[in-house]
């Protein structure tokens, strides 16, 4: 016979609250309870099994998930026996128990059950200046704590977890299937060998529970945009007392509006004045440290790349500080005068009759275009 969905059983949403689970299996075991029901307190108490437990695997945050992606096949606890026999081969038994205590679980659970818990990742994102020169992130994470009520054990202050009663402690149990016998880990503590009987009231036996951390993170200087910074012990609690997972920081900078990085290196484009590009000159860039001098020679063309030694970057893993690298382009005047324009005229005459080529590389543009023309009619 098919089972009756446990959100049904217990009355309540598929996306209801551990609270309103709670509220619901309470009222549901008061009604259901055999001392209350003295005229069928049979039919009352198959009932009540039923309700307690669809609530064990709704208040369990693992279980729950695991029941809401295989439903009832991924919370049974059919060891030992054929539950699982006739059309599942052994293979197949152990992938279906592979995924979910592997998998969805976290996988390599040790025999004591102390399980490190998981790793997180943050992603951060920095300016460039930030990420050059080094700064101090706040960071706030939503994370898995140690409960505080408990220590973590998840079981009621005061009491202890007592050892598993189907697989009395070890964690792990043996499967006939035919020929085959599979060790297994246990179902019913998840190869922790321990029960929570009477579970902590603030993180229903989870050991952990949901919490807001803020944290200050010191991010070196020269980190850039794939970088990873560990803050070990920062990650998820870990279960049954085992040590907290690590939180990574994955950095990620922002574009800049006047420089590009490129390892240690920075670009920049520089626009220069047709007159400076003429006669040379001396202009301003910046840097990320200020404004530096860039001396431009005379008869500078445009698309030109200087280079300042030591304007770039430090590298995070050391190594010698990069250059800022800024290539020229040259303006072409706008917003003309009729006299200006008499002056440009004027000196393309200049330029035109002087019997020298001014135009270095239209010169060997128009060189090629004539070899090109020349062999095609050759
Ligand atoms: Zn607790
Ligand atoms: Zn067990």
């Amino acid at each position: 016979m098919a089972k009756e969905d446990y959100y049904k059983l217990l009355g309540v949403d598929r996306n209801a609250s551990d609270e309103e689970i709670k509220k619901s299996y309470r009222k549901l075991a008061m009604k259901y309870h055999p001392d209350r029901n003295k005229d069928d307190p049979q039919k009352a108490e198959a009932k009540f099994k039923q309700i307690k437990e669809a609530y064990e695997v709704l208040s369990d945050a693992k279980k729950r998930a695991a029941y809401d992606q295989f439903g009832h096949a991924g919370v049974e606890s059919g060891m030992g026996g054929g539950r699982y026999g006739g059309g599942f081969g052994a293979e197949s038994f152990s992938d279906v128990f592979g995924d979910m205590f592997g998998d969805i679980f976290g996988g390599g659970r040790s025999r004591g059950g102390a399980q490190r818990g998981a790793d997180l990742r943050y992603n951060l994102e920095l300016t460039l200046e930030e990420a050059v020169a080094g700064t101090e992130a706040k960071i706030r994470v939503q994370v898995l704590v140690a409960c505080s009520e408990c220590s973590g054990t998840g079981a009621r202050k005061g009491t202890s977890p007592v050892i598993c009663s189907t697989c009395h402690g070890h964690g792990q149990v043996r499967m006939q299937q035919g020929f085959f016998a599979v060790q297994q880990t246990c179902p019913t503590c998840r190869g922790t060998g321990k029960q929570i009987k009477d579970p902590c009231g603030k993180c229903y036996g989870q050991g952990r529970v949901q919490d807001t951390k803020t944290l200050s993170a010191k991010i070196p200087a020269g980190v850039d945009t794939g970088d990873r910074i560990r803050l070990s012990g920062e990650g998820e609690a870990g279960e049954h007392g085992g040590p907290p997972g690590d939180l990574y920081v994955q950095i990620q900078v922002k574009d800049h509006p006047i420089f590009t990085r490129d390892g240690a290196n920075l670009y920049c484009e520089v626009p220069i004045s047709f007159p400076t590009a003429c006669l040379g000159g001396e202009l301003e860039v910046p840097t990320l440290d200020g404004k530096v001098n860039l001396k431009i020679p005379p008869e500078t063309q445009t698309g030109k790349m200087f280079r300042l030694r030591g304007k770039g970057v430090k590298p995070v893993r050391g190594g010698p500080v990069g250059d800022l690298l800024c290539r020229v382009q040259v303006e072409t005047p706008v917003h003309l005068t009729k006299e200006q324009k008499e002056l440009i005229a004027k000196l393309n005459e200049s330029l035109m009759g002087g019997g020298k080529h001014h135009s270095p590389q239209e010169h060997s543009f128009m060189d090629g275009v004539k070899n090109f023309f020349d062999k095609l009619t050759g």
